[in-house]
């Protein structure tokens, strides 16, 4: 059959139509505002000096601060000055009620929900991918009435290595690399869309080599983004992770651009950020320059007394984001 030959013109009236409907559908469940950053080439089109204002957001995990209950912990995070609690997805849709009251009456908002979910994406396995896409969508249903962030998402795990839940890791071989990132580009399509169904993103976490080979740079992560093309499918950053695995953590942050949805806070030896001589500033720098609008949170072992140090190390934080001064050229 014989092609129309399509011009330089139409395909940039389509690109520009397939975004516009891309925009319309995450407006109609009003998702445009939380959205902004999923269309990069919109994102990137903006001139440094009009993007949004970063703003520093301190978030915890939960199990971090000492108490019996969410509504203790909340509250205690609440007088220490954190706008986010990171939850984790275990167990999620049955604690909707019990998060919805703890954080009544205070500043906190829901930030990420950490995995949870049972089964491999990158799996050579079927019934292991299958299974984490279920354990995923289960999880986000939840996650988008609690009005989270998103759900953080690892592809795969080095084989042999349990992360401390256990469940997103499997006895089956993972595929390569080339064949793990084709796979993945096409679940994250059908996941972001569930997202966006449910209010909400899956955000994948690029970890450092010991943990995962498939992912590991910021860089990486954002172009998978790009190919998967859907304003559910974004991704974070790790300070510990990037400490191993980037040169510079303000060009990590650059690269994810308008992707990037959560941030991970832990010093050098992945204690609380000031507990070592661990930098943030030139990743603070790098959130800066990308108007970041999401939450920075604490995923970290404690040393000393969680109640004294914890407050004290969102101090050290605070300090470190004002050190990071952005100078924007004309
Ligand atoms: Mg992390």
């Amino acid at each position: 059959m014989h092609e129309k030959k399509i011009t330089n013109k139409e395909v940039s009236r389509r690109n520009f139509l397939d975004r516009r409907s891309f925009i319309k559908s995450a407006a109609g469940i009003g998702m445009a505002a939380g959205m902004s950053g999923a269309g990069v080439t919109t994102w990137a089109e903006q001139p440094l000096q009009k993007r949004k204002k970063a703003v520093l957001k301190l978030s915890c995990q939960e199990w971090l601060v000492p108490g019996k209950t969410t509504l203790e912990r909340a509250a205690k995070l609440d007088k220490w000055g954190a706008l986010g609690l990171e939850l984790k997805g275990d167990e999620l849709p049955k604690r909707v009620k019990e998060v919805k009251e703890a954080i009544k009456g205070t500043n906190l908002k829901v930030s990420a929900i950490c995995g949870g979910y049972s089964g491999v994406l990158i799996s050579q396995q079927r019934s292991e991918r299958e299974k984490a896409v279920k354990g995923i969508k289960d999880i986000l249903t939840a996650t988008g009435e609690l009005g989270s962030t998103g759900l953080i998402i690892v592809p795969a795990f080095n084989e042999g290595f349990l992360p401390s839940s256990h469940s997103m890791s499997s006895n089956y071989p993972n595929l390569n690399n080339k064949q793990g990132r084709k796979v993945l580009v096409d679940l994250l399509a059908e996941l972001g869309e569930y997202a966006v169904k449910c209010g909400t993103r899956v955000m994948m976490e690029p970890l450092n080599r010991k943990e995962a080979f498939f992912l590991r740079l910021l860089a990486d992560a954002a172009a998978i983004c790009r190919d998967v093309n859907h304003p559910g499918a974004a991704m974070m950053g790790d300070f510990y992770h990037m400490n191993i695995e980037e040169t510079s953590d303000m060009g990590a942050f650059l690269s994810a651009g308008g992707y990037m949805h959560h941030v991970h806070l832990a010093s050098a030896a992945r204690n609380l950020p000031g507990q070592d001589e661990r930098s943030f500033v030139d990743g603070f720098r790098g959130l800066k320059m990308i108007g970041y609008q999401d939450y920075c949170s604490m995923e970290c072992g404690i040393k000393g007394n969680p109640d004294v140090e914890i407050p004290k190390s969102f101090r050290f934080l605070e300090k470190q984001w004002e050190q990071a001064t952005v100078h924007f050229v004309e």
